[in-house]
């Protein structure tokens, strides 16, 4: 069945429903094994990682809990900074933080986020992200759980958006090449 898109500015569907839901799931079986007897704190940055936060944490079969941090980076590339704007509700010293993560680019806001995170000592910090745009990454992470490798085009869908838009799409499709080109 051929997905009708909802907006011409986008280009086909990269990733179906179906096969962000197998993968979520083989994603959460694999934390629940590696955290099985203990109750990790699962954090995601806002907007994004919420969608795929809500989907992975239903499916792991552990106690758990979630916390959100909210962030603004300016300027481009590696000249760009961090701002957090909504820190964390909860102390994180001595738990098992599981960041997650929607999509991986330079890795440069997360490696920041990692940093902050290091400095209030957890038992243990790890990654998962659902997507990974690795060609561009310009910094080593502890991604320990990732879903799908993607290419370097502008990905809309599941948690991620243009202008605010199409966050809560099912799937996740390109943009059109004319619509969004690399500055
Ligand atoms: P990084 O610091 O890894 O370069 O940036 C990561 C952030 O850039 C993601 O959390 C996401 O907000 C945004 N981002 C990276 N690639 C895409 C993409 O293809 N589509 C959208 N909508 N946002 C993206």
């Amino acid at each position: 069945m051929t997905l009708r898109l909802p907006d011409p500015r986008m280009e086909r569907v990269l990733l179906t429903e179906s096969q962000i839901d197998a993968v979520v799931g083989e994603l959460a079986d694999q934390v629940a094994a590696d955290y099985s007897g203990r109750d990790p704190v699962l954090v995601t940055v806002l907007r994004g990682g919420l969608f795929f936060l809500s989907d992975l944490c239903r499916r792991i079969d552990l106690p758990l809990t979630v916390d959100f941090m909210a962030v603004t980076s300016y300027g481009p590339g590696a000249a760009g900074s961090v701002r957090i704007t909504k820190d964390l509700d909860d102390p994180v010293e001595g738990r098992d933080v599981l960041v997650v993560e929607d999509i991986i680019d330079t890795g440069l806001t997360l490696n920041y986020l990692l940093r902050v995170l290091r400095q209030r000592r957890p038992a243990s910090l790890a990654v998962c992200t659902l997507l990974d745009k690795d060609v561009r990454r310009l910094v080593d992470l502890p991604i320990v759980y990732r879903g799908f490798s993607v290419p370097d085009r502008f990905l809309v869908g599941y948690g991620l958006d243009l202008e605010g838009q199409w966050r809560e799409l099912p799937y996740v499709a390109t943009l059109k090449d004319e619509i969004w080109e690399r500055g």
